[in-house]
């Protein structure tokens, strides 16, 4: 983005946002009129001021003053600043800082400011972190501006309980897009209805309704993910989707646990507010099970569920705007995660058999002893976890504690991917048909077509995730070859097209059907 586009949003954000102090990262109702740098970065007053007495005495034995004879350390911003506002003088700085050239010759680090200095400010300016280096080396976040809250009326959700859909009304919605999963479908939609209206009533009689933070399992490709997606785009609400793999106990490399409502935040467009009743999906959770015989300390696993405690139960969190971390080049905004609510979801492999064992104990004490591998052949094993289950996985027992509702999605079978890939509002195939229809051809798909691609699908054993790769790789030929021909007017996918025993059937526009071309070729 060239400079002057940058400027340019700059100036209209200002309406709404408000700029945040580069340095001690206040926002600007705190700290007066700020100062816009170059590279997009607004400085306070209070911070220009203490970086001009800085200069002044650099602690390095030599003066500023001596090399270019401008005495910095003697300036005043609030001068400069209303020289440069035309009218405006900041509040906070009432006095001239010429006592400070002895005092900050003892402390040159800004963390110390002499005691006299820092009563002058109104407000006590936030202790200021050491520069992450690495921070600096072109990363430096893109929008340092937070919406500006509403003052004077109190805070209010900004829900209105007659807008909540009613359960049913979100499961036929969420019904037009994800193929099978009832179950989870309806558990969902009923956790989302309550959790909204939680949020929109005021507990005035003292009965306050308990957050319902999920935990959803289901094998890999089964629509967790995209179930999540479907429900915060209907309910137009902000959706972060956070990788529980990459989080890491603050200080370690990784993202820290506090990035996930960073994330909701720039989602919410730097909105506290909006962020505020958002949701949070935290994918892959099976990777922060406790690790088993772990002798290091294990900063990416338990220590992560223990750093998600506070923000699954709700709390007041200062989250970096646009970074993943905290530092000093970070604004920080504060966040209450108490209307948040939190989605985790993960492909626990290997659970099964934590299932099978525990009912084969259960099965095989006294008389009604069991056969050992009665459980062996059961289909649907992962629908009766229970909580104990997930503790020897490796959950520490107040995480699940906090993730009140727990349910399960079933892994897709041939009939459902075949759903998948038609029904859907969204469906692949009807993707490619409309590409194809940008060329004036209508695609057909016929059943024996279909029903190829879902048995190719599950022997990729990916779920749905594998339908795209299957139809990516032989309608490459189609989409090459088709435009070759103006007078085509139909392609037919065939089953035999698909096993690679013959080619698709095409149709000339106005004449009978025609062998495809690149078919002809290879005859
Ligand atoms: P995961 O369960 O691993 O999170 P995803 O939700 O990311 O899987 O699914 C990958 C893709 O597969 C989705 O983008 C979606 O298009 C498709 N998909 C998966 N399950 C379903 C389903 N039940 N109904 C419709 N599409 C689905």
């Amino acid at each position: 983005m060239s400079e002057d586009m940058r400027e340019k949003e700059i100036m209209d954000d200002d309406a709404e946002y408000e700029k945040i102090c580069f340095i001690c990262r206040r926002p600007e109702s705190k700290t007066g009129k700020q100062v816009i740098m170059p590279g997009n970065i607004c400085i306070c007053p209070d911070c220009l001021q203490r970086t001009f007495d800085a200069m002044d005495t650099n602690g390095m034995g030599f003066n500023m003053n001596d090399l270019n004879g401008m005495n910095f350390g003697g300036m005043d911003v609030s001068q400069l600043m209303s020289m440069m506002n035309g009218t405006q003088k900041p509040e906070q700085r009432s006095s001239s800082s010429t006592d400070n050239g002895s005092s900050s010759k003892e402390n040159s680090d800004e963390q110390n400011t002499p005691k006299e200095k820092t009563e002058e400010v109104s407000e006590k300016i936030p202790s200021i972190r050491f520069v992450n280096l690495a921070d600096l080396q072109g990363d430096i976040p893109r929008r340092q501006k937070l919406k500006k809250k509403k003052t004077g009326e109190k805070k209010r959700s900004g829900i209105d309980i007659k807008k909540i859909p009613a359960p049913h009304k979100i499961k036929e919605q969420l019904d037009e897009y994800v193929v099978g999963q009832e179950y989870a479908k309806k558990v969902i939609s009923v956790g989302v209805y309550n959790h909204y209206k939680r949020i929109a009533v005021n507990e005035t009689d003292g009965i306050e309704i308990e957050k319902s933070n999920m935990l959803m399992i289901g094998p890999t490709g089964s629509g967790k993910t995209y179930l999540v997606k479907t429900l915060a785009k209907l309910l137009d609400v902000p959706l972060a989707i956070a990788d529980a793999t990459s989080l890491t106990e603050a200080g370690y490399i990784g993202d820290d646990i506090e990035s996930v409502v960073s994330k909701l935040l720039a989602a919410a467009d730097n909105d506290v507010d909006k962020a505020e009743t958002g949701i949070i999906f935290i994918d892959e959770i099976d990777k922060i099970a406790k690790k088993r015989n772990a002798s290091t300390r294990d900063v990416s696993g338990e220590s992560v569920q223990q750093g998600l405690l506070k923000l699954l139960e709700g709390s007041e969190v200062e989250v970096p705007v646009g970074a993943n971390s905290k530092n000093a080049m970070v604004p920080l905004a504060t966040v209450n995660t108490s209307n948040i609510l939190f989605i985790c979801g993960g492909a626990f492999p290997d659970l099964e058999d934590i299932i099978k064992e525990r009912l084969n104990k259960q099965a095989s004490i006294g008389f009604i002893a069991d056969l050992k591998d009665k459980y062996d052949n059961v289909n649907d094993l992962i629908r009766q976890v229970t909580i104990d289950d997930l503790k020897t996985y490796g959950m520490i027992p107040e995480f699940l504690g906090r993730l009140p509702i727990l349910f399960t999605l079933d892994g897709l079978t041939k009939e459902m991917l075949a759903q998948v890939l038609k029904e859907p509002k969204n469906a692949i195939l009807k993707q490619y048909k409309k590409l194809l229809e940008l060329d004036e051809v209508q695609l057909i798909f016929d059943d024996g077509a279909v029903e190829a691609i879902a048995e190719k699908a599950i022997e990729k054993k990916t779920g749905a995730r594998a339908l795209r790769s299957i139809i990516e790789e032989f309608m490459l030929d189609i989409m090459f070859e088709i435009p070759k021909d103006d007078n085509i007017g139909t392609v037919i996918i065939t089953r035999e097209y698909i096993e690679k025993k013959g080619g698709p059937v095409i149709e000339m526009r106005g004449t009978d059907a025609l062998p495809f071309p690149s078919e002809k070729e290879s005859q």
